[in-house]
């Protein structure tokens, strides 16, 4: 309906899961879309590689995601999940201590609570000032700044303002559980962000995508018309009406949306503001047949040690068999922090003795499979927080990714559709897709 002497209407850059969830929603609304991929294979961050029959993420994170949220999530009904012994095994360095689910939804919980209450204090606070609570303005880069409220502060220095529980609980649980759900160990995200991540788990169940995180964006691809993404295509420009790119040259269009991680979008989007990011490093090792001295103990929870390297660990072949060859191993593993930026022959050493005192098992037959670094991974959310940055550039120029929002895979998903609805409304044409449910989520 809309083609002019453009043979599309739309073009994407990006085949991330932002992206690919915008592709979904635009083309649902009858609306050409092509998506433009730089990478030989879809999904970005959310990538497994296959080596020697196993399936290995090149991010570590558990889905946070009850399987009810998941049937309601536009394009994941399908999706199989893994989920994780319910609860959480804390280990001090010595002993391993396993919190039940039950315990561990209600830490998180009263946790979440406390972050809340810290919040309204500084709100009350706040209110006496003459800028007062929700004054919104826009920063130099054009961004939307996010409410000028100091109610959500750093988390760190809101649970010292408002203790959720003793210093030992805190240590053993809080900072772990926050540090596996936001990659932010030092804390220093905003405080609301972690109420949400908190409140989800606490909703939730922690799990894996069966056969990898892969299986997200395919999943999502698997919906689009046939021949809608062009995965080896990089976009050097973009404008309101087209494309430029190394491989095809111009490809003209009606609006453009770029879903590229921030950096990227910056490039093509000169004026975008850049966060900061966490980096994360994730090590996946295999005990080889999972009997004798080096066979990892077979539990199935999130193991979260009170200190570093590793951040958090777990048996992934165990919650998802189809991840390993048969009768094999697989131990996933993710640092976080400065020492994700060691040198991987100096980290792989570093983390050895740690997981043997975690897993009770001799590590030195362990191989290294792979492991993954990337400094980049997680856009770092300081307060205060604006979870829904704008995705309207200009009238046909948008821009969506986990920047834009939380920086988490529903914050992706989410920006994704929030700029496919601009675009539509842009175009005057109605938004038919299914509502938004995994606004909620970590
Ligand atoms: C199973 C799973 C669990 C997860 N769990 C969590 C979680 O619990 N919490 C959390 O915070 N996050 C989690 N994540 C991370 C989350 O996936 C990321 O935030 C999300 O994948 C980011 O998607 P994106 O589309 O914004 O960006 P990206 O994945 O970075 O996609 C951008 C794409 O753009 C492409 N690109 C870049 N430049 C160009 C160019 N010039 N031309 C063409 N293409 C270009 C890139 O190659 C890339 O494919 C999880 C992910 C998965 C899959």
């Amino acid at each position: 309906m809309l083609r002019t002497a453009s043979t599309v209407d739309v073009v994407i850059v990006g085949a991330g899961v932002a992206g690919l969830a915008a592709a979904r929603h635009l083309t649902g609304a009858g609306v050409s879309v092509t998506v433009l991929e730089a990478a030989p294979h879809i999904g970005g961050r959310a990538a497994t590689d296959e080596i020697d029959g196993f399936r290995l993420d090149r991010g570590g994170r558990p889905l946070v995601l009850s399987p009810a949220e998941l049937r309601r999530t536009p394009g994941l009904g399908g999706l199989a999940l893994r989920p994780f012994a319910p609860g959480l095994m804390l280990h001090n360095g010595q002993r391993a201590q396993r919190i039940s689910g039950a315990r561990s939804t209600r830490g998180a919980l009263s946790a979440a609570r406390a972050l809340v209450r810290a919040e309204r204090r500084s709100d009350r606070w706040t209110d006496r000032r003459p800028e007062g609570r929700g004054d919104r303005r826009t920063d130099r880069n054009g961004d939307r700044a996010a409410p000028s409220t100091p109610a959500d502060r750093p988390v760190g220095d809101a649970l010292a303002h408002r203790p959720a529980f003793p210093p030992r609980a805190h240590d053993a649980f809080l900072r772990p559980l926050l540090g596996a759900l936001l990659c932010d160990p030092r804390l220093r995200g905003s405080s609301r962000g972690a109420a949400q991540a908190l409140r989800a788990f606490a909703d939730g169940r922690l799990c894996l995508p069966a056969g990898g995180a892969s299986a997200v964006p395919e999943l999502l691809a698997a919906e689009l018309p046939p021949g809608t993404v062009r995965t080896s295509v990089h976009a050097t420009s973009v404008s309101t009406t087209g494309v430029c790119t190394v491989e095809h040259g111009r490809i003209p269009c009606r609006a453009v949306l770029v879903a590229t991680g921030a950096r990227d979008a910056a490039e093509l989007l000169p004026g975008l503001r850049v966060p900061a990011f966490h980096p994360v490093t994730v090590l996946h090792h295999t005990a080889g047949s999972g009997r004798g001295r080096s066979a990892p103990s077979r539990h199935t929870a999130l193991i979260l040690p009170a200190d570093g390297p590793v951040a958090y660990t777990y048996v992934a072949g165990a919650i998802d068999p189809s991840r390993t060859p048969p009768g094999q191993s697989l131990i996933t593993t993710t640092v976080l922090g400065a020492a994700a930026a060691l040198p991987v022959s100096v980290l792989d050493k570093t983390v050895r003795p740690q997981l043997e005192r975690i897993y009770g098992a001799a590590t030195e037959d362990w191989r290294l499979l792979t492991s993954h670094h990337d400094p980049y991974s997680v856009p770092a959310m300081p307060a205060p927080h604006d979870p829904e940055r704008p995705v309207r550039v200009l009238a046909g120029l948008y821009v969506c990714g986990d920047h834009r929002d939380l920086s988490t895979l529903q914050g992706a998903l989410h920006s994704g559709r929030r700029a496919a609805r601009a675009l539509l409304q842009d175009f005057g044409l109605p938004d038919r897709a299914e509502p938004n449910t995994l606004r909620t989520a970590a």
